[in-house]
């Protein structure tokens, strides 16, 4: 997966975001509680409407990976009830719904960490690379659940994108690698 900083955060993020509109946080007491999360659009007449804010897997500096949450197009985001906004929070993967987490996770090769009920994820491997099964024309991000089920023995590994391309293979339409 490619990574690219993410301002002065000193995060790295990776892959294409995905809508969020609901995060796990832990309130002042130390309970989770689900907050709502939305991207801070402002109209005339002071109106505030909200759309959801945007969810991008975030690599921090000791490789742990959780999730950039943003504003759409990296605007400001507004979490609950709160009258302030905010640039952005690195989540832990578990803040996340389960349809989110996966989406975001189909491009990473990773395995998952978990420490006291927080769920980051590790990279298995720096270099990006693609999977494909001699059996059909498609190839896919290793994460993908079609990559999984292909047989080791039927497996194909390409570098790159354009690599398995030109030996005629298509992108999966599940991955969109
Ligand atoms: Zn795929």
């Amino acid at each position: 997966m490619k990574w690219k900083p993410f301002g002065i955060s000193g995060l790295l993020v990776g892959g294409k975001p995905v809508s969020v509109k609901t995060l796990l946080l832990m309130d002042r007491l130390g309970v989770r509680r689900r907050y709502r999360v939305s991207t801070v659009r402002e109209f005339v007449g002071k109106n505030f409407t909200s759309i959801p804010a945007w969810g991008q897997l975030a690599k921090d500096k000791h490789n742990k990976i959780g999730a950039l949450i943003t504003g759409v197009h990296f605007s400001l985001i507004k979490i609950g009830q709160s009258k302030h906004f905010i640039p952005y929070l690195f989540v832990s993967l578990d803040a996340l719904s389960k349809r989110a987490r996966r989406k975001l996770l189909i491009p990473l090769d990773y395995e998952l960490l978990e420490e006291q009920d927080i769920i980051l994820a590790r990279e298995k491997r720096e270099e990006p690379y693609y999977v494909a099964s001699d059996k059909s024309g498609w190839f896919h991000y290793p994460g993908c659940k079609r990559a999984k089920k292909i047989s080791s023995k039927n497996k194909i590994i390409f570098q790159t994108r354009e690599e398995a391309l030109s030996a005629g293979y298509r992108p999966g339409k599940l991955c969109k690698p």
